[in-house]
């Protein structure tokens, strides 16, 4: 799928739409002691315990996230879109 970098869209922090540049969102690291994860670490500790019991099924194609960064203030918010695809989302330059 591709898509230019830059976009009109919301800005909630402007309360209207403005220019926007678009960015490949990155997952960032992971925190040990956040509450969640901190608790599935203790889960998962101890003589043969596995957190991971249910076979699950994902689905192959996956909707893709891009970072969306207002133009006049800089705010930055993530964003899902289109449908389900399993190519990586290709960012254009305009
Ligand atoms: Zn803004």
């Amino acid at each position: 799928m591709k898509m230019p970098d830059k976009k009109k869209a919301y800005c909630p922090k402007c309360k209207k739409s403005t220019e926007h540049k678009l960015k490949m969102y990155k997952k960032g690291k992971t925190r040990s002691m956040a509450r969640g994860q901190a608790r599935h670490e203790r889960k998962g500790k101890g003589y043969t315990s596995k957190v991971a019991g249910k076979v699950t099924v994902y689905k192959q194609a996956k909707h893709q996230t891009v970072m969306m960064e207002c133009m006049k203030c800089k705010h930055k918010h993530p964003k899902t879109i289109g449908p389900r695809t399993k190519k990586l989302l290709e960012l254009t330059k305009t």
